[in-house]
């Protein structure tokens, strides 16, 4: 039977719920078990494709094409199983399941209520990742306890427990414990205010995690064990950690948190075997090759989780390369206002990464003229692969005013254009190119060396493609078309052999990437750098 872990969050949002459910998701796959990861978001966006960076950090994209909370790349990097459109559900797809199965006549002659039926619908949610290959699932409640709009999905898992009964599901709250500077003290208030509320729903949580800047005395344990009703040695501390995220699951595992949650489900507590994880943090605090800056140039800088994966991805690639990265993150408004030289000086490569809308476009377009012209490795994806074909269309192929018809409609030389498919759509959410799509790599170019593979498969969320009318003059140019689809309709990755290292893709390999094993275009990309710095 499968075992359920709940994960809540209470005081404050952004304490690292999705790191600590990702940790410890890792923790029990070491130790011999099969683990599944879910989130579950109360907002009422039937997924966040439709939403801004700004407002939500980055959409990350599944293999099946699920546009998601950027919690599922944490999934993902520390267990490397792959997360699928049943790994998140929002308000807004519960209710308008549960709508359209009302019009079609699905409860004719009942009352359609939030408790039972949006409950139940969340029960089959979470349910339905059970099964014969999973021996344990771990949800993530998004939102902070006490929410109005999080009360259905905590019903619904207090019910969960009722069901399935004691030993096969489990409460874990993470909490914060802040510090008073004023008063030289932590303070567990608020953390047994959060649990009090979960008490007055049902919900008595088994462990406390308690996220601080400084280390819990046995006093401040003592406190919250009596006031939560949590034994002693399940409050458990998550301080912030020194160097990487990726020592979560190390300092989770120093205090046998792993081993309280496998005797908790009365699961037997296999040996735990991280010594290659460990290595790989080691690498990452002590690199053999110093490090080097790399620029990041996009219009959503200014939130550290709008390109969350591409920054992992680039972490990944220099631990593979002994070094460190230093992302010089820069705002391609800025570009236009200083200029590219300015910006971008001293930096040992350039990577634009996708994006949506014109502004800070000629700013990406600048950066990667100077990326071309000054031998720079440069790195595009997906909207930086159509900025790169533009600006060689304009400053190469002397195709003037060539554009993205995104940006200009009545573009004189549209090399970027809508795909044919996507012509008829209206609707906006979820009607992209999305998720895993074939590719095949040309002989002799740098992608196949990269890959050292013929034919890939990499994530999409694009509408927009290069044009296959403009292929001629940008080959006859110098432009190699390394990666197409495999009906050789659609331009997946460009490349330019006249350039050191020059390398652009359609897709987002940053999704594939892990800390144990580097996405191979990163992987080279910084070699690409540090060879250029050394
Ligand atoms: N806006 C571009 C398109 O829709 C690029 C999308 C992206 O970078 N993810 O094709």
């Amino acid at each position: 039977m499968t075992k359920h872990i709940f994960v809540t969050g209470g005081v404050v949002s952004s304490l690292g719920k999705g790191l600590t459910a990702a940790s410890v998701a890792m923790l029990l796959q070491r130790r011999g078990y099969r683990v599944k990861l879910q989130k579950l978001d109360p907002y009422l966006n039937v997924d966040p494709g439709t939403m801004s960076p700004f407002q939500h950090g980055e959409v990350y994209v599944t293999d099946d094409g699920a546009e998601t909370d950027l919690d599922l790349g944490h999934y993902e990097r520390f267990t490397g199983v792959p997360c699928s459109q049943s790994s998140n559900f929002t308000t807004g797809r519960i209710y308008s399941s549960v709508i359209s199965r009302e019009r079609e006549g699905g409860y004719l002659g009942k009352t359609v209520q939030v408790i039972p039926h949006i409950t139940n619908e969340i029960k089959d949610a979470i349910y339905s990742l059970d099964g014969e290959e999973t021996d344990i699932v771990i949800t993530e409640i998004g939102g902070t306890v006490g929410d109005i709009e999080s009360l259905p999905f905590l019903e619904a898992i207090r019910q969960v427990r009722q069901d399935i009964g004691h030993d096969n599901a489990m409460f874990m709250h993470i909490t914060l414990v802040p510090y008073i500077r004023a008063a030289g003290e932590l303070k567990t208030k608020p953390s047994q205010q959060s649990v009090g509320i979960l008490r007055s729903i049902g919900i008595f949580p088994d462990i406390l995690v308690c996220r601080c800047e400084h280390s819990l005395e046995l006093e401040h344990r003592e406190k919250l064990a009596l006031f939560c009703n949590v034994p002693l040695n399940l409050v458990v501390e998550e301080k912030d950690v020194a160097n990487t995220i990726y020592e979560v699951p190390l300092e989770l595992a120093a205090q046998d948190l792993d081993v309280y949650v496998l005797e908790r489900l009365k699961c037997h507590v296999n040996r735990l075997d991280v010594a290659d994880w460990r290595a790989m943090v080691q690498r990452f605090i002590e690199p053999d090759n110093g490090a080097i800056e790399i620029a990041v140039v996009g219009k959503y800088i200014g939130l550290q989780d709008s390109y969350k994966s591409i920054y992992e991805a680039l972490t990944h690639a220099g631990i593979a390369n002994s070094v460190r990265v230093n992302v010089r993150m820069v705002e391609s408004e800025e570009i236009e206002a200083r200029g590219a030289a300015a910006a971008l000086e001293g930096v040992a490569g350039v990577l634009v990464p996708g994006g949506f809308g014109d502004r800070g476009i000629e700013g990406k377009i600048a950066a990667i003229r100077y990326a071309r012209e000054g031998n720079i490795p440069f790195f595009g994806i997906c909207l930086g692969m159509q900025c790169a074909v533009i600006e060689f269309a304009r400053n190469v192929c002397g195709l003037d005013g060539a554009h993205s018809m995104e940006f200009a409609p009545d573009a004189q030389h549209p090399v970027i254009d809508l795909m044919e498919e996507q012509k008829k759509i209206t609707n906006m959410g979820g009607t992209m190119r999305l998720g895993a799509y074939p590719c095949v790599l040309s002989e002799g170019t740098r992608a196949r060396d990269l890959y050292q593979e013929d034919k890939i498969s990499e994530r999409h969320r694009h509408r927009y493609e290069v044009n296959n009318a403009y292929r001629e003059p940008l080959v006859e140019n110098g432009l190699v078309l390394a990666g197409l689809s495999p009906d050789e309709g659609l331009v997946e990755m460009v490349e330019l052999p006249s350039h050191p290292w020059f390398v652009a893709c359609q897709f987002h390999p940053e999704f594939q990437s892990t800390p144990l094993k580097a996405h191979p275009v990163f992987a080279g990309f910084v070699a690409a750098a540090l060879g250029d710095k050394q």
